[in-house]
């Protein structure tokens, strides 16, 4: 047996069934068995699901985009508040540092391809930036103010 949440198309009223499987549940629909609790209307869908984010009385606020761009632009603040921006220097310092050369630090900075592979074998910890994370360079924000 499964259960259905369904939606009738011509009220909008939503309801639950319990179905054989889901051949059945197509074939009886086809055959309009299914009729609507509230007004008996046989125009009848499944229910359609969307990611369970919490409704918030400001619209747009559970906008999955807005919210991950308020993420975003904290991650952003974050890095660029307690992280040293490193440009090319990154493999090389989060080498020295994983070696013991250096004292630890959070830092972020760019690699190559080749620099991100050799860091990934020595397993030195060093993960990828989601774009949309990566603060202002350093030198480009003492440009902005
Ligand atoms: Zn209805």
């Amino acid at each position: 047996m499964i259960r259905y949440a369904l939606e009738c198309r011509d009220c909008e009223s939503e309801f639950e069934a319990w179905f054989a499987s889901s051949e059945a549940f197509e074939k009886q629909k086809d055959r309009h068995l299914i009729a609507c609790p509230d007004c008996g209307g046989s125009d009848i869908r499944k229910q359609i699901m969307a990611p369970s984010v919490r409704p918030s009385e400001k619209s747009g606020a559970s906008d999955p985009e807005r919210v991950f761009g308020k993420l975003a632009a904290k991650a952003r603040q974050h890095i660029s508040e307690n992280y040293d921006y490193v440009g090319d220097g990154f493999a090389e310092e989060a080498r020295s540092m994983y070696y013991g050369e250096r004292d630890s630090r959070p830092i972020w900075g760019e690699t190559t391809t080749e620099e991100r592979e050799s860091l990934k074998e020595e397993g030195v910890p060093a993960a990828p930036l989601p774009p949309a994370f990566v603060p202002p360079k350093q030198d480009d924000k003492s440009k902005l103010n």
